[in-house]
C-alpha cells in the first residue's frame, strides 16, 4: 500500500512526490504522457534542449523557491530579452527606451518620452479603462498599443482587445530605462542541461509509471495508495459532469535548420495580425549553444477543442464560474488533494506551482504529524 499516488509528473507531482519521500513516505506517480516533467519536458536534438511544450523561462523573487531549484540542479545566467518584430521592423521587449528610442528616433531622454506618451493618452481620451485596448493605451500610448500589443494580442487569444479584460496585459513591465529584462523578478535562468535534470533530480528513487491514465481505471488505482494526489484537469475527474473548463490552445511547428543562429535570439515576438505564428523560439539560445545546426519552433495559437492539450485557462466570468461548482466538489473528496494548473484552473507560473507544491506537502506532513 502506498501513502500517496500521484497523478501527475508535471512541477507539482514532482515536488510534491519528492517532499514526501523525503519524510520516508511510499509514493507512486502515474503520467499519463511518455514522459515525465508535464510542462516543462524538453526533448533533446544533437545537443539542443527542444522546448516541446512551450518556452519556459525560470524566473522568481522567493527565495525559498529559489534555493530549493538550486539544489537539485545549477541555473544558467539567461536572462529573458525577447525582440518583438513588426512587418520587419525590430524593437526591444519589454518596453522600454531601447523601444521608445527606436519607435521615436528623435527623443533621447525619460521626460521626451513620458512626455510623448501622455500625449498619446490624452488624445484618446480614455477614463478607467474597461478592457485591454484601454488599458494598453493609457498605460503605453496608442503608438506601441497599434505596433506591439494590438496584433499579438488579437492573436493569441482570439478576440478583439476592446473585449479582451484588461489584467492580462498588466503582466508586461513598462520601464523608463534601457534595461531589456523582460521579468522584474530577482532571480532568473535555464536549469544547466535543461528542464528534465531537475525533474529527473526530483523523481530520484520513485516509482514512475508512464503511458498510464489514473482515470482510465481509477477504482483500482485508488485501491493502491491511502490518498491521491490529482494534477489532471479538475473538470475531466468528475466527468465532465457540469461541462467543461475552456482553455486556449497552441500549435507548434518545430524545424531544424542548418546555420548556426536562425534569428540571434531565443524569443522573437511577431506582434503583426497578418503573420499567423505569435512567436517564433530558437531554442539553442536558452543555453547559449554552439552547435552547426539550430532548432526553431514557431507557437501559433489555435481554437482548443476537447482532447486536446489544454494550455491557457480562459479566465473568464463562465469559467470561473464552472470552475467554483467544481472546486465544491473536490472539496467533498475524501481523501483526493487536488493541485496544479489543471487541477485548479490557474494560470501558475512554475515558481508559483513550486511554492504551492511544497506548502501543500508541509501541510500534508503536519496534518500527519498531529
Ligand atoms: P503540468 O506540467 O501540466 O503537469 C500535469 C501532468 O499531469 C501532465 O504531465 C499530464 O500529462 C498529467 N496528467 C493529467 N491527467 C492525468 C491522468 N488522468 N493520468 C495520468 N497523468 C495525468 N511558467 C514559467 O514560470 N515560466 C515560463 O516561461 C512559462 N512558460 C509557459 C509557456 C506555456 C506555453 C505554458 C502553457 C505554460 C508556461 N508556464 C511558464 C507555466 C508552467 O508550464 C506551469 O506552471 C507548470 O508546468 C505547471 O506544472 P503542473 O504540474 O501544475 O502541470
Ligand atoms: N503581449 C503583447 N505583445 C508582446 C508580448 C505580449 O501584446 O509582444 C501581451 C499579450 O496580450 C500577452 C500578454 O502581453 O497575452 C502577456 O504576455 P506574456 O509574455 O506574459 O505572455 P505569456 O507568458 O502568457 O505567453
Amino acid at each position: 500500500m502506498y501513502d500517496h499516488l500521484i497523478v501527475g509528473s508535471g512541477l507539482f507531482g514532482a515536488v510534491f512526490a519528492h517532499e514526501m519521500k523525503e519524510q520516508g513516505k511510499f509514493c507512486l506517480v502515474l503520467e499519463r504522457r511518455s514522459h515525465a516533467g508535464g510542462n516543462v519536458y524538453c526533448e533533446e536534438k544533437e545537443g539542443i534542449n527542444i522546448h516541446r511544450y512551450g518556452a519556459h523561462i525560470f524566473h522568481t523573487s522567493y527565495k525559498d523557491v529559489w534555493d530549493y531549484v538550486n539544489k537539485f540542479v545549477e541555473f544558467n545566467n539567461y536572462v529573458n530579452s525577447p525582440v518583438a518584430n513588426f512587418h520587419e521592423e525590430l524593437y526591444n521587449l519589454p518596453f522600454n527606451m531601447n523601444t521608445f528610442t527606436k519607435l521615436w528616433p528623435e527623443l533621447h531622454t525619460p521626460v521626451e518620452v513620458a512626455a510623448r506618451i501622455e500625449i498619446e493618452r490624452k488624445a484618446a481620451g480614455i477614463g478607467e479603462p474597461r478592457n485591454l485596448e484601454e488599458q494598453a493605451i493609457s498605460l503605453i500610448g496608442r503608438t506601441v498599443y497599434e505596433k506591439l500589443i494590438k496584433g499579438y494580442t488579437e492573436k493569441q487569444w482570439g478576440r478583439p482587445c476592446k473585449e479582451l479584460p484588461a489584467f492580462i496585459i498588466k503582466r508586461l513591465p513598462v520601464r523608463y530605462t534601457f534595461d531589456n529584462n523582460y521579468f522584474n523578478d530577482r532571480y532568473q535562468g535555464i536549469p544547466v542541461g535543461g528542464y528534465n535534470k531537475l525533474i529527473d533530480a526530483l523523481l530520484e528513487g520513485i516509482e514512475v509509471r508512464l503511458d498510464t491514465d489514473y482515470l482510465k481505471d481509477k477504482s483500482n488505482f485508488d485501491r493502491l495508495a491511502k490518498k491521491i494526489v490529482y494534477t489532471g484537469p479538475i473538470d475531466e475527474y468528475f466527468g465532465y459532469k457540469l461541462g467543461r473548463l475552456e482553455y486556449r490552445g497552441l500549435r507548434f511547428e518545430t524545424e531544424r535548420l542548418e546555420q548556426e543562429n536562425f534569428q540571434g535570439v531565443a524569443v522573437m515576438n511577431f506582434t503583426a495580425r497578418e503573420v499567423p505564428y505569435t512567436r517564433i523560439i530558437e531554442h539553442k539560445h536558452f543555453e547559449f549553444g554552439r552547435q552547426p545546426v539550430t532548432y526553431i519552433t514557431r507557437e501559433y495559437p489555435a481554437n482548443w477543442q476537447p482532447g486536446e492539450e489544454a494550455y491557457y485557462p480562459v479566465n473568464n466570468d463562465r469559467n470561473q464560474e464552472l470552475y467554483k461548482q467544481y472546486a465544491d466538489l473536490a472539496a467533498g473528496e475524501r481523501n483526493v488533494i487536488f493541485g496544479g494548473r489543471l487541477a485548479e484552473y490557474k494560470y501558475y507560473d512554475m515558481d508559483d506551482v513550486i511554492k504551492s507544491a511544497l506548502e501543500r506537502a508541509e501541510r500534508e506532513l503536519g496534518s500527519q504529524v498531529i
